[in-house]
């Protein structure tokens, strides 16, 4: 899609740093990360919002699945200490539409982790 910046970053005409790549999905260093670990996982396709790609749960599936092996190559995967609790961790989200913070308007999932401001405090 013309002036779309996530499907510019998809076909390389704007550079990012790629940390995986298929046929279908590329997933990119987030250009402000709000955390240590702040990755983006797009389609390749151009979806504008969640809602658009609600008839591909197949590719929404395959985007949230990738989330957990990029939390363990970035070392912010969810693991258990020595009494069972679980430690580290992350979020996978997808804004959507203005109420949901959505600033770009191409599909894409937050993989956002590593020691966060917040924890504790909710
Ligand atoms: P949203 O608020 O739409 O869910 O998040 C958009 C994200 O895209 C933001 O975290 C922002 O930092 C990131 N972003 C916007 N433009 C670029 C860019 O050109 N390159 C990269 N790597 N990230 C971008
Ligand atoms: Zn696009």
């Amino acid at each position: 899609m013309e002036n779309c910046i996530f499907c510019k970053i998809a076909e390389k005409k704007i550079p990012s740093t790629t940390v995986y790549e298929d046929d279908e999905l590329l997933a990119f260093k987030d250009i402000n990360p709000h955390a240590p670990v702040h990755l983006l996982v797009i389609p390749k396709k151009h979806y504008s919002t969640l809602q658009d790609a609600a008839a591909a749960p197949e590719l929404l599936g395959k985007m949230l699945a990738l989330a957990p092996r990029l939390a363990e190559e970035f070392g912010c995967s969810v693991s258990y200490d020595a009494d069972g609790a679980p430690t580290r961790g992350y979020k996978a989200l997808i804004n959507s539409g203005p109420d949901g913070g959505q600033e770009v308007y191409h599909l894409h999932l937050h993989v956002v982790g590593g020691p966060q401001p917040w924890r504790g405090k909710r």
